[in-house]
């Protein structure tokens, strides 16, 4: 007996792998770049607020959520779409533009669900070369053939946290034809502090194909309730809206998200804390003699010798239970990422890597 046969192109799927979790409740988890702060109280006080009405549907369209996205924005709320995180989004978008055959286009170390979205669609993924771990807009355009139909470009980039600034985005857009679609995901937008960034809303208000993603699993600090959303044109907006499930987003998920996206102070507290502890993990590891990668993001990448000090540095930290990202499915493995926890578990990873490193 054989059985069922899936489509043929899921034989090339290669699973996504996420974060390893500490053994211990003491352990630090810095693996999955999530918010060391965790949520704001306002989230959790809403998400409470549903318990007690589990057993009703939630609102198919995200009414309440959409409202209070548009409103922090400026944006056009019917040109807003939720998904169960912006993981969802991207799913929905290869399931409503790809088709076998067609191809996807990202820089070498884009982030891995882009991959694994095509491949669930039969599609191919061309990788594009990047400087300095770094997304190249040239070589974006050079990779792309009559058959592309999306760019996914993260921005800032996971896990390398580098960005491209807003004019490099513009001439990437200028480059494409119009039946591309641009999908810029801005997952650590609300980390990024720039002059010459910008978060795309812009442009996927005005162009014809562009896509701006965010996501409520990161400043927001709900990775949990799986919540993520789209800004962008009219008709790409009706092609998700068709192929999502009717209640793709929970209730009480729906709920915490509308509360977090308002407490702006929450969004203002993540993003200095994050900022005072980067420059302290990046001055203490460069004390160390590395070579952090400048990240706009909330996680370092961490250049290290060679495959041999990934695998001891990786082992050590993990002895004292601190867990962070090892990154050969990204091609990068002599890097490991480390994503910025709290104060306790960062002095907690200066204090090992100084260690490993015979400094006392
Ligand atoms: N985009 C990037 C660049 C990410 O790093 C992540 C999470 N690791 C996501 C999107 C997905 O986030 P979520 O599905 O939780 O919204």
């Amino acid at each position: 007996m054989t059985g069922p046969r899936p489509r043929t192109h899921l034989d090339n799927v290669a699973l996504y792998k996420g974060g390893d979790a500490p053994k211990k409740a003491a352990g630090h988890k810095l693996s999955s770049n999530e918010n060391p702060l965790g949520c704001s109280p306002a989230a959790r006080a809403a998400l409470e607020e549903t318990l007690g009405r589990l057993e009703v549907y939630p609102d198919g369209n995200a009414t309440a959520l959409r409202e209070a996205i548009a409103s922090v924005y400026g944006l056009d709320m019917a040109r807003i779409f939720v998904g169960a995180g912006s993981d969802e989004v991207f799913q929905l978008l290869g399931q409503a533009f790809l088709s076998p055959g067609d191809e996807v286009v990202q820089s070498a170390t884009g982030f891995l669900v882009y991959r694994l979205i095509a491949q669930q669609a039969g599609a191919s993924v061309i990788y594009a070369e990047e400087a300095a771990y770094t997304a190249q807009v040239d070589a974006i355009l050079n990779a792309v053939t009559e058959r592309t139909r999306i760019v996914f470009l993260a921005n800032p980039n996971n896990p390398t946290g580098t960005y491209l600034p807003h004019d490099e985005i513009m001439r990437l857009y200028a480059g494409l034809r119009e039946d591309i679609l641009l999908v810029l995901d801005g997952a650590y937008s609300e980390y990024v502090q720039k002059n010459d960034y910008s978060g795309g809303f812009e442009l996927a208000g005005s162009a014809p194909n562009v896509l701006a993603t965010r996501t409520f699993s990161k400043i927001h600090g709900l990775a949990a309730l799986r919540v993520g959303w789209a800004y962008g044109p009219q008709s790409v907006i009706d092609a998700l809206n068709k192929v999502r499930g009717p209640f793709n987003v929970g209730g009480p998920s729906q709920a915490a998200a509308r509360a977090a996206i308002l407490d702006r102070s929450f969004v203002d507290l993540s993003s200095a804390h994050n900022a005072e502890e980067m420059s302290r993990l990046v001055l203490a590891l460069s004390g160390l003699g590395y070579a952090p990668v400048a990240s706009a993001a909330n996680f370092i990448l961490l250049p290290l010798d060679g495959e041999t000090e990934v695998a001891t540095l990786d082992a050590f930290l993990r002895d004292r239970d601190i867990v962070v990202r090892k990154l050969e499915d990204y091609g990068l493995p002599h890097c490991l990422r480390l994503s910025i926890g709290t104060t306790e578990a960062n002095s907690a990873l200066i204090e090992a890597i100084a260690a490993f490193k015979g400094v006392r």
